[in-house]
């Protein structure tokens, strides 16, 4: 028995839930793992961490540093309420330091970028704005012996054959060359051991994210200072939009990559295993209509259609809400959704500026289907 795997809903935080994870809603976390304040936001929000642990390996984490990518936040609680509760003796050889919202402003407005508009994980070199900066004093002071960067990413991703990307990672490169240095081939091991046991549970639905070169970016930089450093893109999966799904295998990956560290056994892995993980492609949508009927140009056209969702918090509910948007119609052929409906069995033509038609299409899609 996998402990981490079938005790989940034993050691699953679950006061936190849903997308929209601020400051606030891990009050008590905070609390309960006796954080601190490293520093302000820009609109002086405090930017809280706690370290966990006291042994020799130094492992630096961060979650939400993209204020709506919440999922890893989650997630990230649960790993470590994993730890403590079923393998206590990882706090011995590693001694953890978590930064769970770097962007509490951003957490806050459920934005990507902080309060003025900046996305942080192109702040690296210019280091201009005070969060950017927290991290990099923490980085300093802390000197971690590895770093994992955790990030969320949106529905669009695919691994091969349409089949969603629920997790994907990335060993950052440290040059322009994407070169093996020494830390990005320890990355690229200690993702091999992730991946080894994520995919006895989700064997199609893990991707390699692109490791193009970009010094502005936070993973790149670490990693090119010799700091071995991951990236986590927790992913999309099915209907699930508060991503409590994609949240359990987004636990289990710190989890193994966490015990990949302090069991060495990432030392094991051939790193030139890391190429044969699929790269991540943009296959997918929200929904996706094969041979719908509408009304286009003066004349009535049978194309396919596809629909994003835009996120949009309302601030009364303090819920995202996923409003449909049309984001392109043809034949579409390298494009699949994670809702996935025929119409040719529809006579209606659909006007599909009318946002009225655009729920009625999808509530039809949704009962052809038989979802909810
Ligand atoms: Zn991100």
């Amino acid at each position: 028995m996998n402990i981490e795997v079938d005790n989940y809903t034993n050691y699953k935080e679950k006061e936190i839930s849903g997308r929209y994870i601020t400051n606030e809603s891990i009050a008590d976390l905070n609390y309960k793992y006796s954080s601190e304040i490293c520093g302000y936001s820009v609109n002086n929000l405090p930017i809280h961490f706690f370290k966990i642990g006291s042994g020799k390996i130094k492992l630096l984490i961060w979650s939400q540093m993209h204020g709506n990518e919440s999922t890893s936040t989650k997630a990230l609680f649960d790993s470590i309420s994993f730890y403590s509760n079923h393998e206590q003796k990882m706090f011995n050889k590693l001694t953890l330091l978590v930064i769970p919202i770097l962007n509490p402003d951003g957490a806050f407005k459920y934005t990507r970028e902080n309060y003025n508009n900046i996305d942080l994980n192109r702040d690296a070199v210019d280091l201009s704005q005070p969060e950017s900066l927290v991290l990099k004093k923490i980085y300093d002071d802390f000197k971690p012996d590895f770093c994992f960067n955790l990030h969320g990413q949106r529905s669009i991703y695919s691994t091969l054959n349409f089949n969603s990307s629920i997790m994907s990672f990335l060993s950052p490169s440290s040059d322009y060359d994407r070169n093996e240095t020494d830390s990005r081939v320890k990355s690229m091991k200690i993702i091999l051991e992730i991946v080894e046991n994520l995919k006895i549970l989700i064997p199609e639905n893990i991707g390699r994210y692109n490791d193009e070169f970009n010094i502005n970016c936070v993973g790149d930089t670490f990693q090119s200072l010799n700091t071995p450093t991951i990236l986590f893109e927790s992913g999309h999966f099915s209907q699930d939009y508060t991503r409590e799904i994609s949240r359990y295998y987004t636990s289990l990956a710190i989890t193994y990559a966490i015990r990949s560290i302090y069991s060495n056994g990432f030392n094991l892995k051939n790193h030139k295993d890391y190429y044969k993980i699929p790269e991540n492609s943009t296959g997918l949508c929200d929904v996706f209509i094969k041979n719908i009927k509408i009304n286009q140009s003066l004349s009535n056209q049978v194309v396919n259609l596809s629909i994003l969702y835009k996120e949009k918090l309302n601030l009364v509910s303090k819920e995202i809400e996923f409003i449909p948007e049309i984001s392109e119609f043809g034949k579409l052929e390298k494009l699949s959704g994670h809702l996935l409906s025929d119409f040719i069995s529809i006579k209606k033509v659909f006007d599909i500026s009318d946002k009225n038609d655009l729920n009625e299409i999808i509530t039809i899609a949704k009962k052809l289907r038989n979802i909810q």
